[in-house]
């Protein structure tokens, strides 16, 4: 059986970054990895400008003392400076417009009084460059400004619009694809009779994968039935980058996931981990789609799809790191316990008073244990006793 660290390196051996796509910068791609350097076409800004409402002096004038200049102008943004400023002289300006020559500074408003054709400046600390961007002083032209595999948030789309792309290439969102198995399944509107249980991995799944970036679709519940099966796997094998079948991979008579999926060319590259809960985890691929299999269990599946899958999806969609991110935390409160694998326990971070909270926990069919839980407390095999304030590994999860 592989351990979790030996299962995660296989899945990641082969999660390539998917080939870039061209992407508008009229529908945000938020959360996507460029795949180019973008350079700008630009210098920026492209004039000197003033950075507040005022009068553009040149500095040394105002250095002896409060000084009466002698207006000579005004430049609004969007216009281009008529007129310099000469010794003894101030053109007034507002925020955004050029600076027009011979100024060096802009004394703010506030400390200006206008009277006629003179303004008495007091500002007397003024130094050159006082409330002025200097040309080119963010970003010349030719300059890389949003290097290749930046995440694409908002600013860098404030950016790409400064630099004038209107379209770049980024690395698509990863088709995700879920199949919940079992004869036992209602959907989430069914009341469940004698025998059924309500299908939660599906929802869940999904909602799983879009907070992983990827673009999920829900193929519906496929009963136990290895003839109805393989239409799914065929399915899923079209239209999926990662294709996640949820149940049906444990060694019972009716987990018959694995042997559908072999008998649809799927090499398996590994089946069970030495971890608690979600020990029956699959992973095989066909061409370059990814395939897992994870266990029914809900909080198995909770488990299985934050520690493989969603860091397959990152390394899909080109993230450098798939995590899941780890760190180290104390504990609120003493936490003892006895597994035969290393677990993953759920658990709240507060992040405000720097602690882990382990939550309390029934197996892995408790999913409710889950709710508010934005961590995995990762636990030795064997027992443990910690006491409070003991520093735990904690793995973060979408919650
Ligand atoms: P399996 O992995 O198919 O053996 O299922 C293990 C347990 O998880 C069984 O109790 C199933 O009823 C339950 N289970 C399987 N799939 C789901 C699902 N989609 N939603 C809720 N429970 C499930
Ligand atoms: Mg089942």
């Amino acid at each position: 059986m592989m351990e979790v660290s030996a299962a995660r390196e296989t899945v990641l051996r082969f999660a390539e970054p998917l080939p870039a796509q061209i992407t508008p910068l009229s529908s945000p791609a938020l959360g996507q990895v460029l795949a180019v350097d973008v350079a700008s076409d630009v210098d920026s800004p492209p004039f000197a400008k003033a950075l507040m409402d005022g009068y553009a002096v040149r500095a040394a004038d105002l250095a002896g003392g409060p000084v009466a200049l002698k207006l000579v102008g005004e430049v609004a943004a969007g216009a281009m400076p008529t007129v310099a400023v000469g010794p003894g002289e101030a053109v007034t300006v507002y925020t955004g417009a050029p600076l027009p020559d011979g100024a060096d500074a802009v004394v703010v408003k506030e400390r200006c009084e206008a009277t006629g054709g003179t303004v008495t400046a007091t500002d007397t600390a003024l130094t050159p460059g006082k409330n002025i961007l200097a040309r080119a002083a963010e970003m010349r032209a030719g300059d890389v400004v949003i290097p290749t595999g930046t995440v694409l948030t908002p600013t860098a789309y404030g950016l790409l619009a400064a630099v004038g792309k209107t379209a770049v290439m980024a690395i698509p969102r990863p088709r995700l694809v879920v199949v919940a198995t079992g004869n036992e399944l209602v959907e989430p509107a069914m009341k469940p009779r004698g025998g059924q249980i309500r299908n939660t991995n599906g929802p869940m799944l999904m909602a799983q994968a879009a907070s992983a970036g990827a673009l999920p679709r829900y193929l519906g519940v496929c009963p136990d039935d290895a003839d109805t099966m393989a239409s799914y796997v065929r399915e899923g094998l079209e239209i999926a980058d990662v294709l996640v079948f949820a149940g049906g991979v444990s060694a019972g008579k009716f987990d018959l996931v694995p042997e559908v999926l072999k008998a649809h060319g799927v090499e398996i590259h590994l089946h069970h981990v030495r971890m608690k809960p979600g020990k029956p985890l699959l992973f095989g691929t066909k061409g370059k789609t990814l395939v897992f299999g994870l266990p029914g269990n809900p909080v198995s599946a909770f488990v299985g799809f934050e520690l493989f899958v969603r860091p397959a999806l990152r390394a899909l969609g080109g993230h450098k790191h798939p995590g899941p991110r780890e760190r180290r935390y104390p504990l609120s409160e003493p936490l003892t316990a006895r597994h035969d694998r290393p677990t993953y326990h759920p658990a709240r971070i507060d992040f405000a008073a720097g602690v882990v909270h382990p939550l309390p926990w029934f197996g892995s069919a408790d999913l409710r244990a889950l709710l508010g839980a934005n961590a995995l407390i990762a636990l030795p095999a064997g027992e443990v006793n910690f006491e409070a304030g003991a520093v735990v590994k904690v793995l973060f999860t979408h919650g």
